[in-house]
């Protein structure tokens, strides 16, 4: 079975097995290895679908048709997706998949909750979200137009944005439609032909994202999908012919990545951007509305079992008010011992599942047994309490009703440090685990958000303005909220962390106005007429006497 599930509105409990084939030319056609890789879905451990495999054959082959779809190069010079198709029309493919997108939601939602092991409402918006970046691609043709200025009596200057050629998406697990798309669309509309290299472990949501682009009218060739692993995204990176790389993952691979692209036997080096992980910090002071901290930062640190490069890893507490307030983190004397109460009881509330409002598994045996290894390193080694212990759902049945294997939840944990080099507090731990923390000052919060070395998204909970501003004006990472516990800048606003840390190894946000960049090369043409009139050369038609 190519590129089609068998059944056309899979739930978590589908069992029927999808093949996810590489999407190239308009076709889902086999890999050249014939090898495939098991599916399976987080909830019950079942396979769900088979991935294929591919090697620098098959990278080949996608490059080659993407660069002709780009610009045939045979034709008289006016073809291909680049030249025959105005920014315009390019847009208007996408407003086709915009609508599509909102149609099939729903559809996408279900194999997102069957492939992810989010809940259906965390399913939904990773849709809804995704297509906010196909509305935003819609309004390029406004936002890319260039610039023109008289520069001088005679010359003139012009920039335009031209598109690269073939351009490379690594993607990772965590949200199957939403990281897709804060590139496709963009790179799309700006002229560039697109190789999608979606996560081997949730493979279904784009294999079926191939027929939308279809249905909207994306012609063969433009945008294709590959799967595999680190040999295929390793063939793309050195692949002559792919101009610029996008990678969002885990910050080792981030690194990999971006240093490949731009190593010295790469002649030339490859443009990159690459994404990598997170360890958000959130500061509450002791001013702050405790009901609305609470519920925010539970929805934060929990929410998709905490498989959010923006959840919630570590809460910091600061009432310098507070009389009572020590700095050994007992916490029961300060105010915000109210607020801690508040976010276990919250997080004990949630049950486990895929429906709205509960909690689904991790995404895999490594995951499970990282994260339990955080918590076990924080109570075992470093004195840590933990306020809510995630690790008892092990003991429950979910996902084994119907034979399944089921062993990959873990309940929502809060762990209360003593120590603060304690990895658990510095490490990117990616499942639903708050550490808290308390400090006496507020220049001390700072000090623990400014050192740690990744620099994604970080929140202030406070009342008052002029706390809130002394604070964001000190946080180092690039993504701040204000009361709010996952502060993603909505369009037009572009998304990534900072530059030089684990969390960006590229100096471009990924969406926004900095890929439009990104996925653009700029020419600036400077030019100088003169006047031919009645057979004789006057001055140039800029000069005004
Ligand atoms: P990952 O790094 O394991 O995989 C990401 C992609 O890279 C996948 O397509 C995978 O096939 C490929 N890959 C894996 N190992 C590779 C290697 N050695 N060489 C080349 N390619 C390789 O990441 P993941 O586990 O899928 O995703 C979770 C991570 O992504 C977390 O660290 C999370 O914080 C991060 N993330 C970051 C952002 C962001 O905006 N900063 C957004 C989403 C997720």
């Amino acid at each position: 079975m190519n590129g089609s599930t068998s059944t056309p509105t899979p739930t978590p409990t589908v069992v029927e097995v999808t093949v996810c084939d590489n999407y190239i030319n308009g076709e889902y056609i086999p890999s050249s290895t014939n090898e495939y890789l098991d599916v399976l879905n987080p909830t019950n451990s079942k396979i769900i679908g088979k991935v294929a495999i591919s090697n620098s054959k098959d990278v080949n082959h996608a490059v080659q048709i993407a660069k002709n779809a780009f610009h045939d190069e045979s034709s008289s010079g006016n073809n291909g997706w680049s030249k025959k198709y105005t920014i315009k029309q390019r847009a208007a493919c996408m407003m086709k998949l915009h609508s599509l997108i909102e149609k099939n939601a729903l559809k996408l939602a279900q194999l997102i909750v069957l492939e992810n092991g989010k809940n259906i409402t965390e399913a939904l918006a990773d849709v809804a979200k995704g297509n906010e970046t196909i509305e935003w691609a819609c309004s390029l043709p406004s936002l890319a137009c260039g610039n023109n200025l008289k520069v001088s009596s005679q010359v003139s200057c012009e920039d335009r944005r031209d598109p690269l050629g073939v351009v490379v998406s690594i993607v990772p697990f965590n949200f199957p439609f939403m990281v897709p798309m804060w590139t496709v669309p963009i790179a799309l509309v700006m002229g560039n032909t697109v190789i999608l290299k979606p996560s081997e472990k949730v493979p279904l949501t784009m294999n079926y994202t191939c027929q939308l682009m279809k249905e909207a009218g994306v012609p063969p060739g433009v945008f294709n999908v590959i799967h595999g692993t680190k040999e295929c995204v390793e063939c793309l990176i050195d692949h002559p012919d792919t101009k610029a790389i996008t990678f969002v993952g885990s910050s080792p691979v981030a690194k990999i990545v971006s240093y490949r692209c731009r190593s010295l036997e790469l002649q030339p080096p490859k443009r990159c951007t690459a994404l990598g992980g997170a360890k958000n910090h959130l500061i509450a002071l002791g001013d702050c509305d405790f009901d609305t901290a609470s519920s925010d930062i539970t929805v934060s640190f929990a929410g998709c079992a905490g498989q959010r490069c923006m959840a919630a890893s570590v809460l910091l507490l600061v009432d310098d008010d507070d009389d009572d307030n020590n700095d050994n983190n007992n916490i029961d004397t300060s105010r915000l011992q109210v607020l801690v109460n508040q976010i276990v009881d919250k997080s004990s509330k949630i049950e486990a599942g895929n429906q709205p409002g509960q909690m689904g598994p991790v995404i895999d045996e490594v995951s499970y047994r990282k994260i339990i290894s955080y918590i076990e390193h924080s109570e075992q080694n470093c004195d840590a309490t933990i306020l809510l212990d995630g690790r008892s759902w092990s003991n429950k049945s979910h996902g084994k009703e119907d034979g399944g294997g089921g062993n990959l939840w873990i309940g929502p944990t809060i762990i209360l440090h003593s120590n603060k080099d304690d990895k658990t507090m510095s490490e990117e731990v990616f499942g639903p685990v708050l550490s808290i923390f308390s400090v006496p000052t507020w220049e001390d919060a700072i000090e623990i958000e400014n050192k740690n070395p990744f620099g994604n998204a970080a929140s202030i909970y406070t009342s008052v303005g002029g706390n809130a501003e002394w604070f964001t004006s000190r946080f180092r990472s690039s993504m701040l909220g204000i009361n709010i516990g996952i502060p993603v800048p909505r369009e037009p606003f572009s998304f990534g962390g900072l530059y030089g840390t684990r969390s960006k190894y590229g100096d471009m946000d990924i969406t926004g106005d900095g890929a439009m960049e990104f996925f653009s090369n700029r020419v600036k043409v400077t030019s100088k007429w003169p006047i031919v009139r009645n057979g004789k050369r006057g001055p140039s038609s800029s000069s005004r006497k």
